[in-house]
């Protein structure tokens, strides 16, 4: 099977041979590496390493951590509706929940110049939540899965209580963010959460 280039031009780059009707393995690579051209990533990638990225690293938000968060190099290895996965290419400094080579997840927030890592708790809350973005940065994601929140926020309010609504500040800039409970999400239950007034209402 002979390449089909340009006549007399040698065959460059990825257009031509994804115009080739041949299936090349370097035609079908980059096509399975789609994070490489996923609008969210744009311009973040090392021109010599198409795959490696800074990625915002945490502990978690100020009210559960006074270790602040990270900036480390970040291998993508791959993503599903825009949460991606990827390894982590150096050892924190201070960072007590990730280490060199672990995998991690991590999505891109309006606001951040970085894309920032979210655990599983907070993927499996996060449905269920409206996040208002930080009225400083814009910031509109959160370090802390919502539950953990208000455990530290509310200490009094029982076990298993769903705030209809909450603040709660900016893990990049200090700034506020407002949570919306927006879906009870489990139906089993006997009784819908107990919900509790908003104090917040300032506008
Ligand atoms: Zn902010």
């Amino acid at each position: 099977m002979t390449h089909r280039g340009p006549k007399g031009a040698p065959a460059i780059g990825v257009a031509v041979a994804f115009k080739s009707t041949s299936f090349a393995p370097s035609a079908i690579i980059p096509n399975l590496m789609h994070w490489r051209t996923n609008p969210k990533l744009t311009g973040l990638f090392l021109p010599n390493h198409p795959d490696d990225l800074q990625v915002v690293i945490h502990d978690g938000g100020p009210r559960i951590t006074s270790r602040r968060a990270e900036a480390v190099w970040v291998t993508v290895t791959g993503e599903e509706s825009d949460v991606f996965t990827g390894r982590v290419l150096n050892q924190p400094t201070q960072l007590q929940s990730v280490r060199q080579g672990q995998q991690i997840r991590f999505v891109m927030s309006a606001g951040s110049p970085h894309p920032v890592l979210i655990t599983d708790k907070y993927l499996r809350e996060r449905p269920s939540w409206r996040i208002h973005p930080c009225q400083k940065c814009g910031f509109s994601e959160l370090f802390d899965a919502p539950s953990d929140l208000i455990r530290v926020v509310f200490p009094n309010v029982p076990e298993g209580a769903i705030m209809d609504a909450f603040t709660s500040f900016c893990p990049l800039c200090g700034g506020v963010q407002m949570l919306e409970f927006a879906d009870s999400g489990d139906e089993s239950g006997p009784l819908p959460p107990q919900k509790t007034k908003p104090w917040w209402k300032i506008w």
